[in-house]
């Protein structure tokens, strides 16, 4: 993988460029595809953003959100634009098989492919240009980086700050995660010198979703979290039936991991799902218990030191003994 300051040059040749990044795209995975996207367009480029899969209602606001093409619902419009790509630019993922369906896909794609990334362990061989950093607080901020090493910070208007904004406040939980450095409080300041209504964004991230949602949360942790305080840890497991029952849809259940670690003492926090193709985990730590090394071994996932993510195609109950003899086997590191 040559360095992205290779591509710099060549980004006033006109070129047909698709942008996409991991299946159920977050804030930082949609806000940094859409930032590309915007800075992109203003040289001229014909270009798309393809997300593998839908993504939560709650990220419609972001703009430029209606041209996005879903692979799983569009997909013969989708294999149209990956079939011209000349440019691939991969964001918020490190290795193909992130975006699920379409991981084939890309993998025989002949194009140019450009990978920006802050996850561990990066596939750097599958990428002819890029940038993997796992230090940056999220991808939007390495998308403002580049905007700005690339000379054209001048081309930030208010759409591209909107969305760099929206995954940086996501990704460093509203600046509070280790990941928040002097750099990201200074792009924050930039983005506001050029007109950034910051307001706006929080409003649209944290204030803007239905009843129900509220309510399932209220729900789960009422009646789905469990406290093991000899290992620092909580688990919340919530079955198929309350996903039915308080009409969840993709999105709402993000953040549920954020809750249990405003106990004192808590190092762990992990929400498994039970979603139809397999039981989904996520991963919270504090402090130096490592959430990538514990998600890689036990449940086939990976990500960052404190927020991974991983999956498991056992039933729940199966899954979630596996969970506690996994905190068993790690207790020295819980303590
Ligand atoms: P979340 O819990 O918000 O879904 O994910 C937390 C972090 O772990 C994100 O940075 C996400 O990209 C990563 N992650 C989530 N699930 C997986 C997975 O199955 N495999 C890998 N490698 N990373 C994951
Ligand atoms: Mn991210």
């Amino acid at each position: 993988m040559k360095p992205i300051q290779e591509i710099y040059p060549l980004l006033t040749e006109m070129r047909k460029i698709v942008i996409t990044t991991h299946q159920k795209p977050d804030a930082d995975a949609m806000g940094s595809s859409l930032a590309m996207y915007h800075f992109l367009k203003q040289f001229g480029h014909t270009v798309t953003v393809v997300s593998p899969t839908n993504w939560a209602k709650w990220i419609d606001w972001m703009p430029g959100s209606r041209q996005v093409i879903d692979f799983d619902m569009n997909n013969e419009k989708a294999n149209e634009v990956l079939n011209s790509a000349e440019w691939l630019f991969c964001l918020d993922f490190n290795t193909f098989h992130r975006t699920k369906t379409m991981t084939e896909r890309l993998k025989e794609l002949k194009c140019t492919k450009i990978l920006i990334d802050h996850h561990q362990e990066p596939d750097a061989v599958s990428f002819d240009y890029g940038i993997s950093d796992a230090a940056k607080s999220s991808t939007c901020e390495m998308v403002y980086d580049i905007i700005v090493e690339s000379g054209h910070a001048g081309r930030i208007n208010e759409e591209i700050a909107e969305c760099i904004y929206a995954g940086v406040v996501a990704d460093t939980g509203s600046f509070r995660f280790a990941s928040t450095t002097n750099k990201v409080h200074e792009l924050v300041a930039d983005l506001k010198s050029r007109g950034l209504n910051h307001a706006k964004v929080h409003d649209s991230l944290f204030d803007n979703f239905l009843e129900n949602r509220l309510r399932f949360t209220g729900h789960v942790l009422l009646h789905r979290m469990q406290v093991f305080y000899e290992y620092n840890t909580v688990l919340i497991a919530i079955p198929k039936s309350d996903l039915l029952k308080f009409h969840v849809k993709t999105g709402d259940t993000e953040g549920l991991v954020n809750y249990p670690q405003s106990i004192q003492g808590i190092k762990l926090v992990a929400v498994v799902i039970d979603r139809d193709e397999e039981r989904k985990w996520s991963f919270r730590s504090k402090g130096d218990f490592d959430c990538n090394t514990f998600a890689r071994k036990y449940f086939d996932g990976g990500g960052h030191y404190n927020a991974s993510g991983g999956k498991s195609n056992d039933p729940l109950d199966e899954t979630v003994r596996k969970f506690k003899e996994a905190i068993k086997e790690n207790q020295s590191l819980l303590q």
